[in-house]
């Protein structure tokens, strides 16, 4: 495998890197933060660069990329300092895609190239979290209309999505069945409330109700009884996805350590002269350079078409672990300052998130351990 960049790719990273240095965006970055908002203005300009929808065919207004030049995009983004997190919606373009009805095609595809959030998908609910399966939602077909009754809760982005995909059962149904309903969220009976997240704060973070909300059966997304199947595949690029903003973010606070150890004076010379400030370089080093290959190695399978379930799982739960890790010891080098309004204090509140949203630890495990004995069935 070749982990040189081609001249399309690097000239990517180079515009990204050029964005990021095009104005204080740390300053913006930690205004959002603080007050919960989705960083919009930054967002527009992601999706200036059309990485929103870099993914997609071109003949449908995308670039046709692939995911290692994805990953290297996310890798620049996040050692600039970027919430990579609130990109995750984008590969949203190509599920539409393949999933959506005409309809819900053209209502998603209005948001290429704004930066907007659009959609996500709703699963998880007061009593189903890892445990999916057990969720309670429900729908009831009714002369000619659909009828959507439940709880969600944890679910991202929701305060501002205009539409979100939500998972729920066949009321009439003796057997568990599971569909996804395409649902505008302006319709009546929809109550939502907000979550206080510890991190990840600039996407927010919801409790949603639905009390008889009235649907058509064009509302149906993707195929009857087939939400699981079609969610995991979703499960296994936004895993992916979290494991890159994880790796990411550790590359900043790695780099922002390095820089202060070699200028902080401390007993007449730099702390980065002392064993122990380089103990922790010297691990964290190892810490970046096992991520990296892990996750351009996943993506590479990704671009052969490979199923990953096993890797993103791997990615997701290594990454997320061993970037707090890092930041951790990033933080630890930065001294009083890293504790005090540092960006790697923000890091570190996100990372501890990651650990839960997306799928817990304890959930890639799992999975991570399926897969691997699978292979030797
Ligand atoms: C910030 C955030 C954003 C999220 N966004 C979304 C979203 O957009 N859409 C959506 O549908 N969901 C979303 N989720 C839900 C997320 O996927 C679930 O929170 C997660 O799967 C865990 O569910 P839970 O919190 O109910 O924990 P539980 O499932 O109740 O688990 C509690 C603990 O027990 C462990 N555990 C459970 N079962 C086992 C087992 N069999 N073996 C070992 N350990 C076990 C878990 O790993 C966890 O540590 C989000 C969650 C968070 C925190």
């Amino acid at each position: 495998m070749n982990f040189d960049l081609t001249d399309e790719q690097q000239l990517f990273v180079t515009a990204v890197k050029e964005l990021m240095q095009s104005r204080n965006w740390e300053a913006y970055f930690a205004k959002c933060d603080e007050a919960h908002e989705y960083p919009i203005e930054w967002t527009k300009e992601i999706a200036n660069l059309g990485i929103d929808t870099m993914l997609l065919p071109e003949e449908h207004g995308g670039m046709g990329s692939d995911w290692v030049t994805l990953t290297a995009i996310w890798e620049e983004l996040g050692r600039c300092g970027a919430p990579t997190y609130v990109l995750y919606q984008f590969p949203g373009f190509s599920t539409i895609l393949k999933y959506g009805s005409p309809e819900q095609i053209e209502k998603i595809f209005a948001f290429r190239g704004t930066g907007e959030q659009m959609w996500n998908s709703a699963i998880t609910e007061p009593s189903a979290g890892s445990d999916v399966g057990s969720l309670k939602t429900t729908y009831t077909k009714k002369d000619g209309k659909v009828y959507l009754n439940g709880q969600k809760c944890f679910i991202t982005s929701s305060a501002k999505t205009p539409y979100l995909v939500v998972m729920a059962r066949d009321s009439q149904s003796e057997k568990p069945v599971f569909t996804e309903w395409f649902v505008d969220m302006k319709k009546p009976g929809i109550k939502l409330t907000h979550l206080d997240k510890l991190g990840l704060r600039m996407d927010s973070c919801c409790e949603i109700s639905f009390d008889n909300v009235e649907l058509d059966e064009k509302d149906m997304f993707g195929e009857y009884a087939n939400g699981f199947n079609r969610v995991k595949e979703e499960f296994d690029a936004e895993r992916f996805l979290v494991a890159c903003t994880n790796y990411g973010i550790a590359y900043c606070a790695f780099e922002d350590a390095a820089k202060y150890a070699n200028e902080r004076v401390q007993f007449g010379e730099a702390i980065g002269r002392t064993q122990l400030i380089q103990d922790k370089f010297a691990k964290m080093s190892m810490k970046l350079t096992a991520m990296k290959y892990m996750l351009y190695s996943t993506a590479f399978k990704m671009d052969k078409g490979e199923n990953v379930t096993g890797e993103s799982a791997m990615c997701k739960y290594f990454c997320a672990n061993t970037a707090f890790e890092v930041v951790d010891d990033a933080m630890q080098v930065l001294g009083g300052i890293g504790v005090t309004g540092h960006r790697v204090s923000r890091f570190w509140r996100d990372l501890r998130v990651d650990r839960l949203s997306g799928g817990s630890d304890e959930m890639q495990i799992l999975t991570l351990g399926r897969a691997v004995l699978k292979k030797y069935k």
